[in-house]
């Protein structure tokens, strides 16, 4: 994955070139707290992928899905 997208403007900032995306997955930020995990049924729980963005310019991070 590119470290950081150039083609992306921040919402915050409006500047373009200082945005970093990162993939996430929900049921990883559960685990521990929400559903139990069943041995070899990870497919099919919850399991949504979204992209966190951070701005280095103005140091803002927000999730996209
Ligand atoms: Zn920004």
């Amino acid at each position: 994955m590119r470290p950081t997208d150039g083609q992306l403007v921040c919402p915050h900032c409006q500047t373009k070139g200082f945005v970093t995306t990162k993939q996430k997955n929900v049921l990883r930020d559960l685990l521990g707290w929400s559903q139990p995990v069943f041995p070899g049924g990870r497919s099919r729980q919850k399991n949504k992928a979204y992209l966190e963005r951070t701005c280095s310019n103005c140091r803002t991070t927000w999730e996209v899905r």
